[in-house]
């Protein structure tokens, strides 16, 4: 009999954002003093609540929208319960049926293409540290930014896995998301293998998942273990979590696999859903491509050199790198701009890349000055105001109604709101006194 291997694979990526997913303490944790990095959130306290981490999100898009993925419009956090020590709140803030991506694809050097079903956002757990007879564990890891990717069964070797994970540590190292370093443990990957008969056109109904493996060699020794074990041992294709042994080069069993009723989903109820503007998801699919398209390597040189001396998002130095009309009214401009007008670095970026300023036919002193009075607080766009100020009242009418019930707080909540949303630095009684006027 011959037989054809199904591989599917489920690889987690950590993300190198400042702060961990869902609090301010720093996701730099590696090598740092047991948990040192914690807070009562991220340690699972009573009463804490989550507030997620937008860049990780944006990143997670990204990752997304570089592997031809679907961004929802709608989307949420669920939560995936299950006990063990590492994890202290009992459940994992992740996503289920609403994952920020779907239905993407990476083509292989062989002209396949493999389905991507999907890229959620979800956050690592505690470190369990085994010594002697005791287990420690460290909870600085915990509710650091974890974002999952997950193929179709779409694999039939183990060379096809390999090159398909290199490319995911590529992307994710060229989107400046991930350090994707093996063995930090910043990728963690999880072949799923099945055997089909010759012939076979259906799935078949069982998978063996093989945990937590971090490193190219090993998820390959372990994908040729467990064909070798389950063409050698026909009756032996059950449903079950293994973990490969090295020194042994067997794959061994863990547990009969667990099935999605088991984790009891359900909707996270401390953080409410996302809507997605689509203008959003054009924009950072834009971004996405610029970082994604190859850049020559003089215009990797300019890259890394503005990023080194104004301290600008990896997003802008690309885009500034790769166009000539960007790049040379930007240096210039960006210096004059700082040193005369306190104008930050990213703030000239944004101006020029948005072309609000003309990028040719003045001088950079010219460009700067237009750049800073564009900044200036006095000069607030009232129509811009106006408008901003009724979609957060539109969307915020329970504060509306609090106010007017006499919660003083909730005027400030709204003002928040405003200057959240407003494009340009505006001042806080300016705000305010515009939103009164409103909702008198
Ligand atoms: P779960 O979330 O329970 O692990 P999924 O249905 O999302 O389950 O599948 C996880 C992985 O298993 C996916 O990468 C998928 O491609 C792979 N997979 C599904 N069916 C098979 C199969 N019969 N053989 C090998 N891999 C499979
Ligand atoms: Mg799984
Ligand atoms: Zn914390």
């Amino acid at each position: 009999m011959k037989y054809t291997p199904v591989i599917g694979l489920e690889v987690h990526v950590e993300l190198k954002t400042n702060s961990k997913m869902f609090c301010r303490c720093s996701a730099d944790y590696f090598g740092k003093k047991p948990n040192t990095h914690t807070c009562p959130v991220c340690l699972g306290l009573p009463g804490a609540l989550p507030y997620p981490n937008k860049k990780a999100i944006e990143w997670c898009l990204m990752i997304g929208l570089a592997l031809n993925c679907e961004i929802s419009l709608f989307s949420k956090f669920d939560r995936k319960n299950y006990f063990y020590p590492d994890l202290p709140k009992g459940y994992q803030i992740s996503q289920y049926d609403e994952p920020f991506c779907k239905n993407g694809f990476i083509d292989l050097s062989n002209k396949k293409r493999v389905g991507i079903r999907r890229v959620h956002m979800e956050e690592d757990t505690g470190k369990l540290i085994h010594e002697g007879n005791s287990t420690l564990i460290d909870f600085n890891r915990s509710g650091v930014p974890l974002v999952e990717i997950v193929t179709d069964p779409d694999f039939e070797s183990a060379g096809e896995v390999v090159e398909y994970l290199k490319k995911i540590q590529q992307i994710v190292r060229t989107l400046g998301v991930s350090n994707a370093d093996l063995e930090r443990g910043d990728m963690r990957m999880e072949p799923n293998i099945s055997l089909k008969n010759e012939g076979q056109k259906e799935l078949p109904k069982y998978r063996i998942e093989v945990k937590n493996i971090n490193s190219f060699k090993l998820v390959d020794k372990a994908i040729e273990a467990e064909i070798d074990r389950q063409t050698q041992n026909p009756g032996q294709r059950f449903q079950a979590t293994m973990r490969y042994d090295e020194k042994t080069n067997t794959t061994v069993t863990m547990r009969l696999k667990e099935e999605a009723a088991d984790y009891r989903y359900f909707p996270e109820p401390d953080i409410p859903p996302f809507h997605w503007q689509q203008a959003y998801i054009e924009k950072l699919k834009k971004d996405a491509k610029v970082m994604m398209d190859k850049p020559s390597e003089e215009e990797e040189r300019t890259q890394e050199l503005l990023i080194k001396f104004s301290p600008i998002s990896p997003v802008s130095a690309a885009t500034i790198a790769r166009d000539p009309k960007f790049y040379s009214s930007y240096g210039g401009t960006a210096s004059i701009g700082k040193d005369e007008f306190g104008t930050p670095y990213q703030g000239t970026a944004n101006a020029i890349i948005n072309q609000k300023v003309p990028l040719v036919g003045i001088s950079d002193e010219e460009r700067a000055k237009i750049i800073a009075d564009l900044n200036r607080v006095s000069d607030v766009d009232e129509d811009e105001l106006n408008k901003t100020i009724d979609e957060v009242l539109k969307e915020n009418k329970s504060a509306v109604e609090d106010y007017k019930k006499g919660k003083e707080n909730a005027i400030m909540f709204l003002v928040g709101q405003v200057m959240r949303m407003f494009p340009q630095k505006i001042d806080v009684s300016k705000v305010k006194a515009s939103l009164l006027a409103k909702i008198k």
